[in-house]
């Protein structure tokens, strides 16, 4: 079950040119910048009511995010769902014939696993799934 909008992804060229306009002119809270998946990628976090805007700057040239940005520029690179059980969500997802870039999910270094849909199957839009670690 889909519980929340956790987050949207936004391409950037630069974090700290993007922040300019995000922190500074539109007057957004910057909670942290942190560096990713072992260092490919950097991430601005802006939290913003029980959501939150990620401003994520490709630090490589062969990555996903990389040939996004030099395909399509900058802009809205995907949206993320917390879901409360992403197995039972990835099987639902399986049986409606759904194509999916992660069959299992991926774990990050804080035990949170994640998955991705392809857009192909989500009307262009690339969607995450993630479900918390538990506790
Ligand atoms: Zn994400």
């Amino acid at each position: 079950m889909i519980i929340r909008l956790d987050h949207i992804g936004i391409a950037v060229q630069n974090v700290n040119d993007a922040l300019k306009f995000f922190e500074g002119a539109l007057g957004m809270k910057l909670d942290h910048v942190a560096l990713e998946e072992g260092g490919r990628t950097e991430v601005a976090f802006l939290p913003v009511g029980g959501t939150e805007v990620e401003l994520v700057e490709p630090k490589d040239t062969d990555s996903g995010l990389a040939k996004f940005l030099a395909k399509r520029g900058e802009g809205i690179h995907h949206i993320c769902f917390e879901v409360d059980d992403i197995d039972a969500a990835l099987a639902r997802l399986k049986e409606h014939g759904a194509q999916l870039i992660d069959e299992t999910p991926r774990v990050n270094a804080s035990g949170m696993q994640y998955a991705f849909i392809h857009p192909k199957s989500a009307h262009g839009v690339l969607i995450e799934l993630y479900q918390k670690a538990k506790a």
